[in-house]
């Protein structure tokens, strides 16, 4: 220990920690007290007229989602890629992230870093550009090229998404409930940390009788809910969010298998 090339390395790693727990103390304090400051009036204006789910919520459940949103927002990157974003565009990538979770509080996607809004919809090499013959079809994914939890998402499908309006469609949700099927481990429509082991072999059996409705054309829900199961639950979970009276004046029973994965009504009354 008296070796001075000893005692030299064991000071700067002393003043490492020091420093490495200094700098986690100051993140902590940045963001509580982002966390305490009010909710911007114009972000609640915004949310009453964009986010039908928002918009149904009394006054306890509207406040507490304000709180996950301003959480979400200081926690996760938003990036615009080639394109510009303000705060409708972060609030709106929040609300995606919230509307499925509202039930579970404490929940704010532990595995998400960073969330890129692309221009457009994009093809399979991430390529947003229009020429003859070019296809964009994809308008949002769980990017799986990288392990640190990417999402993307195309803007103007978002925005069409929370135009404030009941329909069957909403990338962003989408995308969020993939995320919270991979929470054990695979994306395959069966989120077992959310769905009870015994209700699984009955989940299975409704995706079926389902798909076999949407195969013979007597079921309103988006035939892209045919690729697999993974899609025919964030399909189903778009409308279930997006519509709920229509939904379960539809599809009852699916209703109450989503009402039972995502803990939560969303007719309410
Ligand atoms: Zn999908």
């Amino acid at each position: 220990m008296n070796n001075p090339i000893t005692l030299i390395i064991v000071a700067i790693s002393i003043i490492g920690i020091i420093l490495f727990i200094r700098s986690a103390k100051n993140k902590k304090k940045a963001l509580q007290e982002k966390l305490n400051e009010k909710f911007p009036i114009a972000w609640r204006n915004m949310l009453k007229k964009s986010v039908f789910f928002y918009a149904q919520l009394n006054e306890a459940d509207a406040s507490l989602f304000e709180k996950r949103v301003q959480l979400f927002i200081a926690t996760k990157q938003i990036e615009g890629i080639e394109t510009e974003i303000d705060d409708s565009i972060r609030l709106m990538v929040a609300c995606s992230a919230i509307i499925p979770t509202f039930a579970f509080p404490k929940y704010n996607y532990p595995y998400v870093h960073t969330i890129l809004i692309y221009p457009n919809s994009f093809d399979e090499k991430f390529q947003t550009e229009r020429f003859e013959g070019h296809k964009e079809i994809i308008t949002g994914m769980v990017d799986s090229r990288n392990q640190n939890g990417t999402v993307i998402l195309s803007k103007p499908d978002l925005v069409r998404a929370f135009d404030g309006l009941p329909h069957k469609e909403n990338v962003g949700i989408h995308e969020f409930v993939h995320l919270l099927d991979k929470e054990d481990g695979a994306i395959d429509g069966i989120p077992e940390a959310l769905l009870k082991h015994q209700f699984v072999g009955p989940w299975l059996h409704e995706i079926k009788n389902e798909i076999a409705r949407i195969e013979k054309g007597k079921s309103d829900i988006n035939p892209y809910a045919l690729t697999n199961n993974a899609e025919f639950l964030a399909v189903v979970s778009e409308y279930f969010f997006s519509n709920p009276e229509k939904f379960k004046n539809k599809h009852l029973e699916l209703y109450q298998f989503l009402s039972c994965i995502f803990n939560q009504d969303t007719v309410k009354n």
